[in-house]
């Protein structure tokens, strides 16, 4: 058993910790100790004291998929009488709501249609990329280029590229899920492995398109496959640089093939958040999940080395169909930030201050930037929902 007051100092001040220490940090040392050595980290890394959100809006296009995660509420399998394609129109009007809303990023994401291959995407990003060239495309992930490399026969590299030259900005993380090898099979037994996943990342960071990461936490994972899978992407990183942030998240147990696993507690994902920030050190940002842990829990984690909670999300119907229940607008966003001793600040898809909300008396008022203004998810469409829905899905 390594020192724990040694290691916590040494990656307080900044320094290396190795999977190994970051077991024993995660699994032993005191809360109050990891979190204050994580927030020594994030406050080295931000002395301004910001912490950032974002405006944003999911974009679903689809709900067929044949990779049939067993941990996923949201797919439908070809020919389910309930698949349906969202079309482009319904698409870029989408956008163009959020561009109302004031959004600043799209993240298309989908199933794996079996149909879709390359020139899907290419049109689709294409089209948005002409209408609003001032959304940033924060968009599919290492699983999508696996899945239209497949359909397209193309090369990973390939994928990338003509995806990247229809106007894709960055990737999401998403796909992660966890990267590990036995937890992986147990949960998405037809999606590609976690080296693979890592593989196109890496090949995408090469080709100038960077990503986030993100880990779904509580599917009947071990410590230390979750540490594992913390290690998996600083490896990647070391070599690469392309991962802008990392961010944990909660699996949601309802409407799917896993549920009854057990998510991880509040203080398994605080912990999580707090290792994350200690050994991640050459990953810049760490976000707290306010949708799936809750905003108490979310604002908590920017006591524990998280600098930034994420998007409002006007739009969210993945994590929402299997469970997560949580809403926020703008003003609660700026509140908890700001309650919890930090300066606000909307942020953009590069992390650049877009506005640094310093003055209480200037804050945004209102309440029409909330997340879930459309969902399909739990039948709370709000009235953007209604201009949106007027252009119907089209069943496959
Ligand atoms: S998580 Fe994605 S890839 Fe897996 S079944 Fe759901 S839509 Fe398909």
């Amino acid at each position: 058993m390594p020192d724990l007051s040694a290691v916590l100092a040494r990656a307080a001040a900044g320094g290396r910790i190795t999977p190994a220490e970051a077991l024993a940090l995660y699994v032993d040392a005191p809360l109050h100790a990891l979190g204050s050595a994580a927030d020594a980290v994030r406050r080295h890394r931000y002395p301004d004291g910001v912490a950032t959100y974002l405006i944003d809006r999911n974009i679903n296009y689809t709900n067929v998929c044949v990779t049939a995660c067993r941990f996923c509420a949201f797919y439908r399998s070809p020919k389910h009488p309930e698949g349906w394609v969202r079309p482009l129109a319904d698409i870029l009007e989408r956008c163009r709501e959020a561009v109302d809303l004031g959004a600043t990023q799209i993240m298309l994401q989908g199933g794996h249609h079996p149909d879709f291959g390359i020139e899907w995407y290419e049109q689709t990003f294409a089209a948005i990329r002409a209408a609003y060239p001032e959304l940033a495309l924060h968009s599919l992930g290492g699983s999508e280029v696996v899945h239209i490399a497949r359909v397209s026969g193309l090369a990973f590299d390939e994928v990338i590229r003509r995806l990247r030259d229809a106007g894709l900005d960055s990737f999401a993380g998403a796909g992660a899920e966890i990267l590990t090898e036995r937890p992986r099979q147990a949960i998405a037994p037809l999606k590609e492995t976690g080296a693979i996943w890592l593989q196109v990342m890496e090949t995408a960071h090469g080709l100038g398109v960077e990503s986030t990461a993100t880990f779904m936490m509580g599917t009947g994972e071990t410590n230390a496959e979750r540490i594992e899978h913390l290690s998996m992407i600083r490896d990647v990183q070391d070599r690469t640089g392309g991962f802008r942030a990392f961010i944990p998240w909660t699996y949601q147990p309802e409407n799917n093939h896993l549920k009854g696993r057990t998510q991880a507690s509040a203080l398994e994902y605080l912990r999580l958040v707090a290792v994350a920030r200690l050994f991640f050190d050459t990953i810049a940002h760490i976000q707290g999940s306010w949708l799936t842990v809750g905003k108490d829990l979310g604002q908590l984690t920017l006591h524990f080395g998280a600098d930034d909670l994420g998007s409002v999300m006007l739009e969210e119907n993945v994590v929402s169909s299997a469970g997560a229940r949580h809403r926020v607008n703008r003003a609660e966003l700026i509140h908890l930030i700001r309650s919890a001793g930090r300066t606000p600040a909307q942020r953009d898809t590069l992390y650049r201050h877009l506005l640094v909300h310093d003055d209480p008396a200037q804050d945004p008022v209102g309440d029409s930037v909330h997340s879930h203004v459309s969902s399909t998810a739990d039948g709370s469409a709000g009235p953007m929902a209604s201009s949106a829905s007027r252009l119907a899905l089209e069943p496959v």
